[in-house]
């Protein structure tokens, strides 16, 4: 089934305050597998942003708990009852094939479902003053507020339902006000969630969606006057330059990864080709948590390879529509041309190709590299597609440590390992936001702490419960007490 040529053309327009707001000039999003266009959306101008974050200001959100987890509990029902509507679309915008859609869209519904469930969750806490010889009789209790200004949130490309969940979601379970402006490559999606929300029972005032070109609008979602905290995904590029010019406004930023797989000696390798393939892979390797690295030591490196490469090759890489396909395309054309000459130069620097790296237009197939090289550019930096890189590495834990801790970035990362004492090490010391064991880098619940350290993020966590705390202020009030 072709999507492009079934469906009509959406032409947009962005949602300020819930009215449907056009400008003359239009930004097109392409169907990445067959380059047709799946709609257009406005190029807001400065303008447009200000206006969103006036109206949002403007207004005071008095939901109480009871009507937030109404309306978060109904966003979850409806999409998990329109999960395939959406499934259409981030396939549609994005080239990521039904598999990884659909199950992106599953992931979007424990995000809006674990939203409403916290949202009634108080986490006030008590403390008593008589407890020293300077204590007095009284108590003092803290508080969740909402910001006083707007939450200005920006999300990327590569998960086009649940990154603007992970911001939306929190955000309303507080009481807060939003302007979201999603990338100008997969905004669709976002603005038809944007339109659940209304449907089910979200003031308009708290939720606006602006859209366009970064280069003319973007930097007034950082330093517009009304914007208190800006809660960003992307890339470092983009994170850094948030930071340089954000000024005295909060700002939590997710940002790109490298993350290892690393392998023991004892590891059961072929548990550990299954989780290094389908974590390079998933999602078309476009996860900022995709395994971007493997490191491999020496002595079982022969016989690892060889296993990721007979479930490379299973792998099916095709039109995003088909049901059966496993990787759809990247997210353009420009992305997979990058890959292919990282490769190719880690390849004339010493590399292997051992599959894949044969492009058509963006469908990128799963590729494995073997004997990379730790300084090639393609694991030196992030490479977010779907490789499989294979870096072999000394029998020697210290050395293994070393090398996984020898990028800029610190995400996540996982370990294929039993013995305990490896384990510990490994938890202790990677330097990293996340480390599963026995699990792809990836592997989290939409729930738990998430986030990275060094240049993948500022410290800050995502998580629905987390994103809740960053997205409040605490008050603390006191009382004589007895
Ligand atoms: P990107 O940085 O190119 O774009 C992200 C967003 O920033 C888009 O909405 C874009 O329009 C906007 N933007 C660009 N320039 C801007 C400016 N000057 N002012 C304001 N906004 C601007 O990232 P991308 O290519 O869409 O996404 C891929 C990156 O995101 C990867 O590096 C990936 O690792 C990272 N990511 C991180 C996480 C995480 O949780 N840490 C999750 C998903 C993706």
């Amino acid at each position: 089934m072709n999507i492009a040529t079934r469906d009509p053309i959406y032409r947009e327009t962005m949602r300020i305050a819930g009215k449907a707001v056009a400008t003359d000039e239009v930004v097109e999003v392409l169907n990445p597998y067959n380059n047709q266009v799946v709609g257009t959306v406005p190029s807001a101008r400065p303008e447009h942003v200000r206006e969103a974050f006036a109206k949002a200001r403007a207004f005071k959100p008095k939901l109480t708990r009871y009507e937030r987890q109404q309306i978060l509990m109904r966003t979850a029902e409806i999409l998990r009852d329109r999960r395939e509507e959406f499934a259409r679309l981030i396939t549609a915008e994005s080239g990521l094939c039904w598999k990884d859609s659909l199950y992106e869209a599953s992931r979007a519904y424990d995000v809006w479902s674990f939203a409403g469930q916290l949202s009634i969750r108080d986490d006030g806490e008590t403390f008593s003053c008589d407890i020293s010889p300077n204590g007095k009789q009284r108590k003092i209790f803290t508080q969740r507020m909402p910001l006083m200004g707007v939450i200005s949130a920006i999300t990327p490309f590569n998960h086009p339902l649940n990154m603007v969940s992970h911001k939306l979601a929190p955000a309303i379970a507080t009481n807060n006000r939003l302007v979201l402006k999603p990338t100008e490559l997969t905004p669709l999606t976002a603005l038809k969630l944007a339109d659940v929300l209304y449907e089910a029972g979200l003031p308009p005032e708290m939720l606006s969606v602006v859209t366009g070109n970064p280069a003319s609008m973007g930097d007034s979602m950082i330093t517009d006057p009304d914007a208190d905290l800006i809660t960003f995904t992307g890339s470092v590029r983009v994170g850094k330059h948030i930071a340089s010019i954000a000024g005295y406004k909060r700002f939590v930023l997710e940002l790109g990864g490298n993350d290892p797989l690393i392998v023991m000696e004892d590891a059961d390798l072929d548990k550990a080709a299954e989780l290094a393939v389908q974590g390079a892979t998933k999602n078309s390797g476009q996860r900022c948590t995709a395994v971007k690295r493997i490191l491999v030591v020496e002595s079982v490196a022969d016989e690892f390879s060889e296993l990721v490469l007979a479930k490379a090759k299973k792998l099916k890489c095709g039109d995003p529509m088909d049901p059966t396909v496993d990787v759809g395309t990247v997210i353009h054309e420009g992305a997979a041309k990058s890959f292919e000459r990282r490769v190719n130069d880690a390849v004339a620097a010493g590399a292997r190709l051992l599959h894949g790296n044969n492009r058509t237009g963006a469908l990128y197939p799963p590729t494995v590299v073997d004997h990379i090289p730790y300084d090639a550019e393609l694991v030196r930096e992030e490479t977010f597609g779907p490789v499989i890189p294979i870096i072999r590495v000394p029998d020697d834990i210290d050395q293994v440590i070393r090398i996984s801790n020898a990028t800029a970035f610190g995400l996540s990362s996982g370990v294929c390992t039993n013995r305990f004492d490896y384990i510990t090490r490994f938890i202790n010391e990677l330097d990293v936001g996340t480390v599963n064991i026995w699990e792809v880098p990836g592997y989290r619940i939409e729930m738990s702490p998430f986030g990275g350290i060094k240049d993948s993020g500022n410290g800050y966590k995502e998580g629905v419960w987390e994103a809740m705390k960053s997205f409040t202020n605490v008050r603390t009030f006191s009382m004589p007490w007895g």
